[in-house]
Order: C-alpha cells, then sequence, then structure tokens
C-alpha cells in the first residue's frame, strides 16, 4: 500500500515544544518496519514552529509572521536532523520537501512536485513534506497539514492517509466539553450531522484541530484514498490501522480509484 502518515505537533513534541524522543523514535522504527514490509511510506510532518519555539526558548507559539517564520526555519531543521538520524538506523533514506499552496495552484509547480514524488518513491526513499513555513504569509498559505496530508495523498494517488493527532478519531461532540461523546468508528459518508460533530481548534503548539481534520477527509476520500484518525500516543497501532482494524475513525474512499 502506498500510505501517507501525517503526524502533528503534539505527537511529535511535548508542551513546551521539545521533542518527544521516546514517541518519536517509535514512530520511526514502525513506519521503518511498515516500509521493509513493503509499504510506500511518505510523512507529512508538522512540528516545526513548535520545536523551533522549544529549541530558541521562546515562551510560547509566536503570534507575529517573522518569529514564526524564524522558529519554522529552527525548528524545520531540528525535524529533518532527527529523521534523518532515526531513519538512517533501520537503513532508510529520507528526503524533504517543503511547499505552499503557491506550488500546488501552479499548474507547472504542482506537476514540478508530482514528478519528484514520484521519483523519490521510485527510489525507495522516504519523502518528508511539510508547508514551507518560512516562506508562507497569508496569501500563499495551505494554512494547515491535515489539508496538505489531503494534497499530497491526492497527489500520489495513495491507498490511505493516516491522520495521527492528539485526539482518539472523529466523536459525535466534542469530548473535552461533553463527556457523553461517542468515538465513531466508521464513517461511509460524510453528512452534514457529521460536519456539525465539528469544531474547536488543535493544540497550543499546532494548528489544525477536528475541522481541517475533516475537510481533509473529503479531498482524500473524493480521491479514492481512506482515512483514518487516530491517536498518535501509540505508534504501534499503525500496523492495526494498516491491516484495517478499527482504530480511530476511518472515513471510507467515495469512489475506487
Ligand atoms: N507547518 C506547521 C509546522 O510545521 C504545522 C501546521 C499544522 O500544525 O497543521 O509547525
Amino acid at each position: 500500500m502506498r500510505i501517507v502518515i501525517k503526524l502533528g505537533t503534539s505527537t511529535l513534541a511535548h508542551k513546551t515544544g521539545r521533542i518527544n524522543i521516546l514517541r518519536v523514535e517509535e514512530l520511526c522504527k514502525v513506519m521503518s518496519d511498515l516500509k521493509n514490509a513493503g509499504h510506500e511510506i511518505i510523512l507529512v510532518s508538522s512540528g516545526a514552529i513548535g520545536m523551533g519555539v522549544g529549541k530558541l526558548s521562546l515562551q510560547g507559539r509566536p503570534t507575529d509572521i517573522p518569529t514564526k517564520q524564524a522558529a519554522a526555519a529552527v525548528g524545520q531543521c531540528e525535524l529533518m536532523y532527527i529523521y534523518d538520524k532515526l531513519f538512517s538506523e533501520y537503513n532508510h533514506t529520507v528526503a524533504q520537501i517543503l511547499i505552499t499552496d503557491d506550488d500546488i495552484a501552479n499548474t507547472d509547480r504542482r506537476q514540478n512536485f508530482e514528478n519528484t514524488m514520484r521519483r523519490l518513491l521510485e527510489l525507495g526513499v522516504i519523502p518528508i513534506l511539510n508547508e514551507n513555513d518560512s516562506i508562507a504569509t497569508n496569501e500563499i498559505v495551505i494554512g494547515d497539514n491535515d489539508t496538505l496530508g489531503a494534497i499530497v495523498a491526492t497527489t500520489v494517488q495513495a491507498d490511505l492517509l493516516i491522520i495521527l493527532s492528539d485526539i482518539n478519531g472523529l466523536y459525535t461532540a466534542d469530548p473535552h466539553k461533553n463527556p457523553g461523546a461517542v468515538l465513531l468508528d466508521r464513517v461511509e459518508k460524510i453528512t452534514p450531522e457529521i460536519e456539525q460533530m465539528t469544531g474547536g481548534a488543535g493544540s497550543a503548539l499546532g494548528t489544525g484541530g477536528m475541522a481541517t481534520k475533516l475537510k481533509a477527509a473529503k479531498i482524500a476520500v473524493a480521491a479514492g484514498t481512506d482515512m483514518v484518525i487516530a491517536n498518535g500516543n501509540n505508534p504501534k497501532s499503525l500496523y492495526d490501522i494498516v491491516e484495517g482494524k478499527n482504530v480511530g475513525t476511518r472515513f471510507f474512499a467515495e469512489k475506487v480509484k
């Protein structure tokens, strides 16, 4: 299977913005193993801004654009250093691709992006993508990596998009506010009732939230890609997700690719 895995900041970093070493080590180990088992793995990783905040010892996520962009530049380096180191331990090669909405909107650039992705996969590389936060401003920003994950999944015609975050999946209501909220394990069709179940923002260091995840699900299923939202706190659950077992919420593709 060709699998796109999106890792949110809350999965990769502690609340301080510093890397969650055990978690990231385990994730890289499981992803390497899935690749060894014959799957193609593409990573969409957040955490650049969050880790920049940690490394620069800033007081929290910056609100002004230059500091955010500077934090992303520092944190992206740190992120790729860690991925390169950990995947190398299992003999896998990684590549970094940073894009903005402009690159997707422009036909030539989108084609170049597609060609590069295809070639990287043929070469057996694990592409790691993020938004190019250091140059993206409001006008050209994709804005969140859930959407980026869906764009990447449709570009490479992935079989499965997995979004790992600090929530177990889609609930009938916000579980932080409503203790009676029930986790939905399957969504066959994204109806207006399903859309009403989202709301609320993401974590303190990342963007996202359930609304962007649902937006991503719509893009993915329309293009023939299943999508799973699951909690990133247990990296081994990736095995179960890939085997099609019930973990988190699975959105089923509307059409066969
Ligand atoms: N691109 C941002 C980063 O790497 C994260 C965006 C998101 O959290 O969705 O920090």
